[in-house]
């Protein structure tokens, strides 16, 4: 990479180039069950480093075929989409200034991390943040179209992406917003590599029109593949590139600045807690909560639960001292009730409102229709009766409890590959019993957590990744959960999107039609292949499987 080194030099790269043997390790990971050692890291101090680099190795791409880009924010990815083994472009090492917040106007740059974007948003909100908000950046999740526990009611980071400054192939940044059909005609008329996109890509999606609106999965969250059916639309006459890339995972080109649209911060809130004994009655309190259109509908497990018990002294170390002495404070009246009967699952419903009367009314009225399951309830962090528990420590339950896992339970490693999975929440009571049958016949220690009102969990099994009768285990017990997920009309990723782990199942969930699509538009987007390899619709299991970590 001295040859790439100082040819950027050159272009007049002024961030950082670093090949150090530490920089090369920490990058070859990020939170996924992968490694790709790079060979070289960028880390960009403005948009004009980005383009030179582009620039550089598509002329550089003819006499080295194997030299490619991956954009990496804040590497919290656990598809494998944030690795290579080439080089990485860090967008979170200078990249962060955050432009101008006005009102529910907010311009970024990607690197920005969400924790520090969400501070300066004040009485506004992107509410697409991630479980990982403490850890992600906003290009993080523009890139892998986040979303997390507000998206019940919110949706995700696509709906909040209204522009977006992006570099394209050619190594040229150009805005990206939606276009109506004048517009489009304009942009399709351009001589140069921005109009041969727009003009190859309508004609792809207008030759495809149908099949294409047909391939949109029937949940309410997905972050697989391309999302086409959201670019072009006939009625309205809008084609709105930005959907293309919201999601892409860095695989069409990257993204150097970011506007978002925020919503209001919800004023009080109010959190309603249920312990279940058994699922029995599960769809039918499903029904009923949806019903009362909740903010946020989360649960976890009976195995999270045990998990934040049995590694007390490791969530001392993640939470600091203060927050984990609330913590345990806050638990107590739980430990007691869990004398009762250990739960095997944890709903956690939350509503919000203008005013504390607000969110009480809605919650009262859902306590009330619930009182079979003996629901508690606090509002605002106040408890209601003194006897109930405080809301914060099922969200640090909630939130954490991967973080936990992921800093090594004793011998075993986090393996998520069967993560993100999400069926339409009416199958539930029948699919969660099957999906934990897979669970037992694999003889697998995996966490269920996730978002109960779409029917969107995240399964994090605790696996010997280095011991081959582990590892012989991923692809059957992959290959069946996928299945079940298919069968009851799911999608394989509801958040968290395809990278190296579910790019190859792609063509098991759209067919060969669509994924043969995805691929005709990456390459419309790069054509000489230079924009993060092998993952999405590009991946390959051989591939994939060849590079899964056996060192932690
Ligand atoms: C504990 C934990 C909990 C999580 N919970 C959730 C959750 O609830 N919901 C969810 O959606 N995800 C979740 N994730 C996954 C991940 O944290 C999110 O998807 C997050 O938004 C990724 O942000 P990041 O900055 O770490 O992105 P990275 O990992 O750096 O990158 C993510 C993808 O975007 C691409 N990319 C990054 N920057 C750019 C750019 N500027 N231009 C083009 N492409 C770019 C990368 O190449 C990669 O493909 C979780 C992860 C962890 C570790």
């Amino acid at each position: 990479m001295d040859d790439v080194k100082k040819k950027l030099v050159e272009r007049g790269f002024s961030g950082d180039l670093d090949d150090s043997a530490e920089a090369l390790e920490f990058y070859s990971h990020d939170a996924s069950m992968f490694e790709l050692v790079p060979q070289l890291v960028i880390k960009p101090k403005s948009s004009k480093d980005v383009q030179e680099a582009v620039k550089l190795v598509a002329e550089e791409k003819k006499n080295n075929p194997d030299l490619s880009l991956t954009a990496r924010s804040a590497g919290t990815d656990m598809s494998g989409a944030a690795i290579n083994d080439s080089i990485i472009v860090d967008f979170n090492a200078y990249m962060r200034e955050i432009i101008s917040v006005k009102g529910d106007t907010a311009v970024t740059q990607p690197g920005v991390f969400f924790r520090d974007f969400d501070v300066a948003t004040g009485d506004y909100l992107l509410p697409s943040y991630p479980a990982s908000r403490d850890l992600a950046s906003v290009g993080g999740m523009v890139n892998n179209n986040s979303g997390g526990e507000k998206s019940l009611q919110y949706g995700k980071t696509d709906s909040y992406v209204p522009a977006l400054k992006f570099v394209f192939a050619d190594g040229i940044e150009r805005d990206v917003t939606p276009l109506n059909k004048e517009e489009l005609d304009t942009k399709m008329e351009q001589d140069d590599f921005e109009g041969k996109v727009y003009r190859e890509l309508f004609e792809l999606i207008e030759k495809n029109y149908d099949a294409i609106k047909a391939a949109k999965p029937k949940v309410s969250k997905d972050s697989t593949g391309y999302h086409m059916w959201k670019v072009w639309d006939r009625e309205t006459g809008i084609f709105d590139l930005t959907q293309m890339i919201i999601g892409a995972q860095g695989t069409l080109g990257f993204v150097t600045e970011v506007t978002f649209k925020l919503v209001p911060r919800p004023k009080h809130s109010g959190l309603l807690v249920l312990f279940m004994k058994d699922i029995n009655g599960l769809g039918e309190l499903i029904t009923t909560v949806l019903k009362h259109t909740p903010a946020t509908f989360e649960s976890f497990d009976d195995q999270t639960l045990l998990l934040v018990m049995k590694f007390m002294p490791s969530f001392l170390k993640m939470l600091g001292p203060v927050k984990f002495v609330h913590f345990l404070f806050t638990l107590i009246p739980d430990g007691l009730q869990l004398l009762h009967g250990f739960p095997k699952l944890v709903l956690m419903i939350e509503f919000n409102g203008e005013t504390e009367a607000d969110v009480r009314r809605k919650i009262v009225s859902l306590h009330k229709e619930l009182a079979p399951f003996k629901a508690r309830y606090e509002i605002n962090g106040f408890e209601e009766d003194p006897t109930e528990a405080a809301g914060e420590k099922f969200w640090i339950m909630r939130r954490n409890s991967f973080r936990l896992l992921r800093s090594k339970v004793k011998d075993k490693h986090t393996a998520p590959f069967i993560d993100d999975l999400i069926v339409n929440p009416e199958h539930l009571p029948e699919f969660l019993p099957q999906i934990r049958a897979i669970i037992k016949k694999y003889d697998l220690l995996a966490t269920i957590a996730g978002h109960m009102g779409d029917g969107n969990f995240h399964i994090i099994p605790l696996m010997k990744l280095e011991d081959p009768k582990d590892r012989a285990k991923l692809l059957p017990a992959m290959k069946e959960v996928n299945e079940l997920v298919l069968k009851y009309g799911g999608s394989l990723s509801g958040e968290h999107n395809d990278g190296l782990v579910r790019g190859p199942w792609l063509e098991q969930m759209y067919g060969a039609e669509i994924v043969g699509i995805f691929r005709e538009a990456k390459t419309i987007f790069d054509p000489d292949a230079i924009f993060n390899p092998h993952k999405k619709a590009n991946a390959d299991w051989g591939y994939s499987f060849s590079h899964i970590r056996d060192k932690f």
